[in-house]
């Protein structure tokens, strides 16, 4: 099976965990700033927390911007269960704002109109997370205007878009938001394993994350509320968690992170082939937005009606033909967790049609010419076109 997408791990990366395995160091040690710090570099930001999952980021991130119960969230359909769930966890509720169908991105004008009736109702969303789909940046610039305007904190979601960029401004740099989070998932552009880290410019907002991030201890003595007993004191300030990412995670981060540019070149090239040999086909291929450079880490067509196969059928004929494809996403509000809140099909229009059409083709750096090539001699004569 050719999967939808895969991690490389190369010799470099086997070394660089092997010499941190036989260090003193395999929790947090060493590694995890060196890690942060070289992220940080890359995207230009200036803080960066990093985490064991992009789950745990999400949930640190909506904390230090004191998200809490009778308070709202605000993402995108069409994204992982993660980017509402971090609301949830801590005790806020989640609303959802439908996608713009050319870009699948939450839509700045669907937005900007739920915003001026949530005013009218006293109900406007504490922060937004903006969800950069398949690796392509939202328009944070319009984001932050009816932020500035409605008051509201921006987390980007860029889970999918380490690399990507806009207007030659890497996703990560927060020129637009409060904190940006990344995924070091096996699937997304690098890996550690399991992984995440949270990148801000605001120094308080990495403090509290890096506290929230083991247990609420901190050991800086001007953080604690007395003074210090000694050299071995620490204090809780407040609940934290153990979100710590061990050293062995960000020595392969490190590694893998040397790639980053030859990984989303090669992924740029893959899409742009998908894109030569698809465009004849009555299927709706992915957005292309000037000064805007996706990361692609997904390559997701739509079945449009005039394919004349529906999704389901294609899907299946894929798998049989040993094509690994996917489905990226389903629509968050309709999960039963979120149908429970009151949410239900035909809410978010754009979203649901996307979902219905929806199919995600392998894309990844290793994937060969040659299995590119056989997906799409798989796929064009299911297509009539
Ligand atoms: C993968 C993903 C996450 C969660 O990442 P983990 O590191 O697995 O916790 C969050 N948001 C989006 C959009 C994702 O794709």
């Amino acid at each position: 099976m050719i999967p939808y997408g895969r991690q490389e791990i190369t010799e470099a990366d086997l070394a660089a965990v092997r010499s941190i395995l036989q260090s003193d160091w395999l929790t947090q040690g060493p590694k995890v700033p060196e890690f942060e710090a070289a992220v940080a570099s890359r995207v230009g930001a200036k803080h960066a927390v990093a985490v064991n999952s992009a789950t745990s980021a999400l949930h640190l991130a909506c904390l230090a911007l004191d998200l809490g119960p009778g308070e709202w969230l605000w993402t995108s359909p069409i994204t992982f269960v993660a980017s509402a769930n971090c609301a949830r966890y801590c005790g806020a509720a989640v609303d959802f704002v439908d996608i713009d169908p050319a870009t699948c991105n939450l839509c700045p004008k669907a937005l900007a109109d739920k915003l001026a009736t949530a005013e009218q109702q006293g109900r406007l969303p504490k922060i937004v997370v903006a969800v950069h789909f398949a690796g392509l940046p939202c328009d944070m610039s319009a984001l932050h205007a009816l932020a500035k305007q409605y008051g509201f904190h921006l987390i980007e979601d860029a889970a999918h878009a380490l690399g990507a960029s806009s207007q030659e401004i890497p996703v990560g740099a927060c020129q637009f938001s409060d904190i940006t989070i990344f995924s070091f998932h096996p699937v997304k552009i690098v890996t550690s394993g399991e992984g995440g880290m949270a990148l801000t410019n605001d120094p308080q907002l990495a403090q509290r994350m890096a506290r929230l991030r083991s247990h609420g201890i901190t050991r800086d003595p001007a953080e604690m509320l007395s003074a210090s007993d000694g050299p071995w004191y620490y204090q809780q300030i407040e609940l934290g968690f153990n979100y710590r990412m061990t050293d062995l995670q960000a020595g392969l981060g490190i590694s893998q992170l040397e790639r980053l540019t030859d990984y989303v070149t090669r992924r740029n090239q893959l899409a742009a082939l998908y894109d030569q040999e698809l465009k004849g086909l009555p299927l709706q291929l992915p957005a292309r937005v000037p000064d805007r450079q996706s990361a692609w880490h997904l390559y997701s067509i739509q079945v449009t009606e005039a394919a004349g196969i529906d999704r389901l059928t294609l899907f299946k004929a894929l798998r049989a033909a040993e094509i690994g494809v996917n489905v990226h996403y389903i629509p968050v509000h309709l999960q039963p967790y979120y149908r429970q809140f009151g949410f239900q099909a035909g809410q978010f229009p754009h979203a649901e049609k996307y979902y219905s059409q929806a199919i995600t083709l392998p894309l990844y750096p290793t994937l060969s010419a040659k299995d590119q090539e056989y997906v799409i001699s798989t796929l064009r004569p299911l297509i009539s076109a």
